[in-house]
Parts: structure tokens; sequence; C-alpha cells
């Protein structure tokens, strides 16, 4: 295989001299990707990795239907949304058609951050206060009023701790809860600590503004929110007149199978979305959708203007996504495939006894592994040993959660029944040498 371009050493040096110096490399030993085609990523050597990490490859890489609607408006038209277009509204009404509620009103920007950072603005116009209340080890975007209510950035090393206008609430992790905790009771017990949070703001004479989670704590370690969880939250915040927001930067477009939005396995609906992510399959759109009360409070007398939200590109590569979404079926095809995997890591809990807990919904899914399941301390050597182990066979996963022992799967929605197998045997194999390892 003819190699071109530069050596990785010379593309890792050269980064170190020309790049801010703490972006980040996956792996001990990195790879150079030249060519991304459906579910697998080329190497520079020729090798194909199945991709069951990257989020935003939503329906494959270099999806054709989206190369193909992008080069023909490139080649046609792109400027501002100060000028009519078709392109703007038919999105707009494709996305808001798949949204509950009220949920009718978009906003269109260019980053899960940028849609984040709107929707703190849209809150503020609306209640006119600022106190958060976010869930731990949340990451919401990379502003700094963003990294302000993110726990997994503000708490870690190179953070200023937390703001006095910032509530954390612990994880609604159902694994992890106090054993004496009935199962049934999980929503509610993880709730109240919402609760005691507004009556601390309440004491102080104060109010929440809103309350952010991510539908699925992904950054958490893949957790699945309890029964009940985001109803009962939801309804506190509300009596407390906050307003309620979901990030679905990375859960969003059908992965979860079932539904459109993960919000909608909680039986709730937000006051605010944001999306990002697998939106533009790889081109950098994001978006905000609310109820037509908010967006009249955000219309104050000052213009809202964004130079690259909503162009005639993005929202033709944003209906290319949609219409791939619903014309291929592809939340049916994250259901099943998913429930094929859990069914397959549930067997392979079986006859592994590091994996404390497998979880997931559609195309969103965790292993967490553990020392020992009774005590359930985190076996982060071993999980970085799996990630390691897979990719030298050809699969790409990653690690998560606090104490990064969490296996993190997140595969294009066209990952097939195959595709699963290929998964479940690397896994199989992985495990067994890593074990064996001890
Ligand atoms: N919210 C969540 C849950 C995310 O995972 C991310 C990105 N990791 C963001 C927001 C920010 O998105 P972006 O990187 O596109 O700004």
């Amino acid at each position: 295989y003819e190699q071109k371009g530069r050596s990785l050493e010379e593309i890792v040096k050269r980064r170190r001299e020309l790049l801010l110096p703490n972006l980040s490399i996956s792996y001990d030993k990195p790879i150079k990707f030249v060519r991304g085609e459906g579910v697998w990523l080329i190497d520079d050597r020729g090798r194909a990795y199945l991709d069951c990490f990257n989020n935003v490859c939503h329906i494959g890489h270099a999806h054709p239907a989206v190369v193909e609607a992008m080069a023909k408006q490139a080649a046609t038209l792109n400027t501002n949304t100060r000028y009519l277009h078709d392109n703007i509204v038919a999105y707009a009404e494709r996305l808001t058609a798949t949204m509950p509620g009220k949920l009718s009103v978009a906003g269109f920007v260019n980053s899960g951050s940028e849609a984040n950072s709107l929707a703190l603005r849209l809150m503020r116009a609306h209640t006119g206060r600022e106190n958060a209340i976010v869930l731990d080890w949340a990451y919401h975007g990379t502003t700094q009023e963003l990294i302000d209510i993110s726990p997994y950035k503000f708490q870690r090393r190179g953070g200023k701790g937390q703001k006095p206008h910032v509530h954390v609430a612990p994880v609604p992790d159902s694994y992890h809860a106090p054993a004496d905790w009935p199962v049934e009771e999980h929503g509610t017990r993880f709730a109240e600590s919402v609760g005691e949070l507004i009556a601390m703001m309440r004491a102080k004479g104060e109010a929440p503004a809103f309350f952010m989670a991510e539908s699925i704590p992904s950054i958490a370690g893949q957790v699945f929110l309890p029964d009940g969880y985001l109803q009962q939250v939801y309804r506190m915040v509300r009596e407390a007149g906050g307003v309620c927001i979901a990030d679905e930067v990375q859960v969003g477009f059908g992965r979860v199978g079932s539904r459109w939005w993960a919000f909608e396995t909680q039986g709730v609906v937000p006051d605010i979305v944001t999306m990002g992510k697998p939106i533009g399959d790889g081109h950098p759109l994001a978006a905000v959708v609310t109820t037509r009360d908010i967006a009249d409070s955000f219309n104050n007398g000052m213009e809202y203007f964004n130079t690259f939200g909503g162009n005639p590109v993005s929202c033709a590569v944003g209906l290319a996504v949609l219409d791939v979404i619903e014309g291929d079926d592809l939340r049916r095809n994250a259901l099943e495939v998913g429930n094929y995997l859990m069914a397959g890591f549930r067997a392979m809990q079986e006859r592994f006894e590091a994996i404390g807990d497998v979880r997931g919904m559609g195309l969103f899914l965790g292993i967490e592994l553990v020392e020992d399941r009774k005590n359930k301390a985190p076996a982060t050597d071993f999980a970085r040993a799996v990630s390691n182990g897979a990719r030298q066979r050809g699969v790409l996963i990653g690690t998560e959660g606090p104490h990064d022992n969490v296996l993190k799967m997140r595969p294009p929605m066209i990952f097939s029944r195959r595709d699963a197998d290929h998964l479940l045997a690397v896994l199989e194999e992985t495990f067994a040498a890593v074990t064996a390892r001890g």
C-alpha cells in the first residue's frame, strides 16, 4: 500500500509546533485515517477499522446523500439568513415536526457548544435569572460559560472550581445507588437531591433559572436515568419558575431507536432542546428548538444574527440526514441492532467477571467494568486494555465515566447485524486475552 502524505511522527511533531498543545490524540499509538465509508474508517496503510465510537457520522461516513446534497447546494448558493431561501424554512419544518408538544421554534448554529450557549441566552431572556442546576460529571461545551456549568471540566485539572450560581446534583446512576434504595424508588430518590438544591436556594431567597442535563448522561459513563426521574425533576424546577433544557447533542436523532429524542423515553417535554454532533453527519451544524413563549421572550429588541448558522448548504445537509433516517428506517435498525448487541453483551457478562453492568438503548451503549461485582470498584486498567485491544483488532470503541471504566459505543445508525457480530466477536476475543493476561 502506497503511503501518501506525511508520516505519523511528522504530523505529531507539526501538531505540537503549530496547534494548541492541549488538543489530545486518541490512543497511545495514534492512527492516521485517510478515508471513511459507511461504518468503516481506513488508515494510511489501507487497514479498515469498524467505527463503533464516532457519534458524529450518524448515518455513516461520507454518506452519498449528504455528500450530494452538500455539493449541489455549495455549487449553487451559500449565503446568510438575511436573504430568503427555501432550505432554512424546509429544514425548520422537518426538524420541529420530530418534536413533541410546544417545541415549535428553531434556531440554527454551528456547534453543540453554540447551541447550549444560545439555550442559555434564551433561558436568561425568559427567566431573568442565572442559577443553574446541572448533573455531576456533565459536559455541555467549550465556551467559558459552558465550562462553568460543566463539572467534568471545572472540577478537574485546569478547572477553576464551582461558581456560586452553579448547583450540582448527583448523577442518577442506578448501578451505584445506595444498596438499601428499592429499585422502583431510584427515580424519586435521585430527584429528591434536586429538590434539596432548590430548597437551599429558596432558603437564601433565590430560585433556579434552569435545569440542564443530557437525556442520557454520557460523559458520566453512559448512565440511563431511572424511570420517573426527569418527570419529577422537571416538575420541581418548573414549580420554582425555572426552565428545563435537554442536551441531546450526543443522544438525539433517533439513536435510542424507539424515539427521535432520548428525553421522550423519560416521558417529558423540555422547554429547550439542544442538538449537535449527529445532526449534519459531520458537517458543522447544530440547533436549538424551543417554545413560542420562550422564543418571544428572546425577541427583546436585540437582533439575533448568526453568520453561518442556518445557511443553505447546512440546511441541505440537515435535510439529507433526516431523509436518510426516515427513508431507510434507521430508528428501527438502531432499535433492532441495539437489542441484539445488548443480548450479546449480557451473554458476555455471564462469561467475564469483569463485566459489572451492561446498559443501552438503541445504539447508545455502555459496559461498566469492575474489579469485583460486589464492591463495584472500577477496573480502569482493564477498560483501557480492552479499548486498546479492540483497536489492535480493528474495532474502535471508547472509555468513559469518572473512572474511565465504562466501555462506550455509539456506532452509526446504519450498523448492521453483521457489524454487530463483528463487534461482539472482537470484544469476546479481547476480553479473553485481557482476562488471561490477569
Ligand atoms: N454537549 C454534549 C453532551 C457534548 O458531548 C458536547 C461535545 N462533546 C457538547 C455539548 C459540545 O458540542 P461541540 O463540541 O459541538 O461544541
